[in-house]
């Protein structure tokens, strides 16, 4: 790729001492400067964390930036193809379609799983330059087996963005230990979910370092602010409280679960590695709006898997308030019986 970056002063001068008249900033303030275009901190931080090199981590504005990028980098608009399993994460619909590239969308198997099958006509097409799997899946919850993630990285010649958004609630190890045998594979994950920083917007990419030097190359050059990646260097160098919150959400979400499969307008509660449950209805719009009444807000997924919501487990006050909900709508309900 021959783009060149645009070389920021930051870029141009990275020592932290000194008198600055290179960037045309405010010299009064305290937000008055731009931000380390390299976020050097917060991935020395990553690094330490999870046993990744500092040279193999991309911060990003959100990883929804990332799936972005990816589709701005390798695939030529109007040409290329990019790959996901259905139902999955809508964002890489919508950024196919913001980047004129063609999404095919391979259906998950009953237990929504990968079925390898489906996918041995597609190794052929050399236009198939992204394929995303989101482990564990958006909405369903599931992981995908690793034999099965290596088998598609093997067989295709293109960029595997494994989607870890949710992996820091899962049983299931992540993948960031592979990106050194496969140099086509991609691994996002986020501060959104298990930091619980979904408003500060930071993103993170794990990956073979050619791949990082191309999504840098087109990235804004101060993609992520001073106050993102304090939120995160603050969120890292707590510990302790981010593993106590995942605990509380996993302990809540088994609470949640025991609860929500005595109720009558639910039929099925799909299992979950993440911290929320795809679970089915005999209605599911009228339970929504039902909830919706309550205040109780939900995702509506009937479309992507019929008469199936998502439920997002809360702090336990919430995750009652929604079941003591659902109750009093059952009970005033005669469409279940
Ligand atoms: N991937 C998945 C599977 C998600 O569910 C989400 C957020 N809903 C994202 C990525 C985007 O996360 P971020 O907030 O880091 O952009």
């Amino acid at each position: 790729m021959q783009l060149k970056p645009y070389s920021s002063a930051r870029d141009e001068y990275s020592k932290t001492e000194g008198i600055f008249l290179d960037a045309n900033e405010n010299p009064y303030g305290t937000l008055n400067r731009y931000p380390d275009p390299n976020q050097l901190e917060v991935r020395q931080e990553l690094s330490k964390l999870k046993k990744v090199a500092v040279n193999n981590i991309f911060i990003s504005n959100g990883s929804d930036e990332i799936i972005d990028l990816c589709f701005r980098v390798f695939c030529k608009p109007g040409v290329d193809k990019a790959l996901s399993f259905s139902p999955s994460y809508g964002m890489y619909k919508v950024s196919a379609a913001v980047n004129d590239v063609e999404l095919l969308e391979v259906p998950l198997d009953i237990n929504f799983d990968i079925e390898l099958e489906t996918l041995t006509p597609l190794i052929s097409d050399k236009h198939i330059k992204l394929i995303f799997i989101c482990s564990p899946n958006n909405p369903t919850g599931n992981t995908f087996s690793k034999e099965k993630i290596e088998f598609i990285l093997k067989k295709f010649n293109a960029i595997i963005i494994l989607d870890e958004a949710y992996i820091d609630f899962s049983e299931t190890e992540s993948l960031t230990s592979m990106i050194g045998s496969y140099k086509n594979l991609l691994v996002c994950q986020t501060f959104s979910k298990a930091w619980g920083l979904a408003a500060a917007r930071v993103g993170i990419g794990y990956a073979d370092t050619y791949l990082i030097s191309l999504l840098k190359k087109i990235k804004a050059p101060y993609n992520v602010s001073q106050l993102n990646q304090e939120a995160a260097l603050f969120a890292l160098k707590d510990l302790i409280h981010y593993k106590n919150t995942i605990e509380r959400i996993l302990i809540a979400k088994e609470e949640l679960k025991y609860e929500l499969v005595k109720l009558d307008s639910i039929r099925k509660v799909y299992p979950s590695q993440a911290n929320f449950f795809l679970i089915e209805s005999p209605d599911a719009i009228a339970l929504y709006n039902a909830l919706v009444q309550e205040n109780i807000i939900i995702r509506q997924r009937h479309k992507l898997v019929p008469n199936c919501l998502r439920i997002t487990v809360g702090t336990p006050e919430e995750n009652k308030a929604l079941i003591n909900a659902i109750k009093n709508i059952d009970e005033k309900s005669f469409i279940y019986r």
